[in-house]
């Protein structure tokens, strides 16, 4: 009865038959698929993605080297180095992010104290080599000052819930 019934399958091509049914009804549905990059998926203000340093609006770095993102990161990546200014300020004069050990955590984003130090948006940042992703400070203000209006606009976002 079996046999029977698999030559009879094979004879009548029922299972490409309803195999191409399948593929119909999926043609007219709507697509689950987007056509990235020309389309994008939403991003959640959460999201963490290249890091950044940020500046005050005046152009004054934020970050005031206290260093609790180099204590918390679990990872070990975050390297800092500072002095005091001559008007008695503290600031970092090395912040290098090893971003081929961090693991995204956002650990070092949330221990920040002033929004020095954040994740953004921004996940296209993949390199041919290695040391490119050796991240000193000026990498990181210079990704703050080219992403800092999405910045504060996810962190302004974000905050009702923190
Ligand atoms: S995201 Fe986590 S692992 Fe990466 S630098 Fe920040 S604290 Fe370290
Ligand atoms: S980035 Fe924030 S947590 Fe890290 S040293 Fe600067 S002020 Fe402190």
């Amino acid at each position: 009865m079996a046999t029977l019934d698999r030559i009879a399958r094979s004879l009548l091509l029922t299972e490409i038959i309803s195999g191409m049914g399948l593929t119909l009804r999926a043609f007219f549905k709507p697509k689950a698929t987007i056509n990235y990059p020309s389309e994008r998926s939403p991003l959640s203000p959460r999201f963490r993605g290249e890091h950044a340093l940020r500046r005050y609006p005046n152009g004054e770095e934020r970050c005031i080297a206290c260093k609790l993102c180099e204590a918390v990161c679990p990872a070990l990546a975050i390297t800092i180095e500072a002095e005091p200014r001559e008007d008695g300020s503290r600031r970092t004069t090395r912040y290098d992010l090893d971003m081929t050990k961090c693991i995204y955590c956002g650990l070092c984003e949330e221990a920040c104290p002033v929004d020095a130090i954040v994740e953004g948006p921004n996940l296209e940042f993949a390199t041919e080599t290695r040391e490119e992703l050796l991240y000193n400070k000026e990498k990181l203000l210079d990704n703050g000052d080219r992403w800092e209006p999405v910045l504060a606009a996810r962190l302004k976002a974000d905050a009702p819930f923190r």
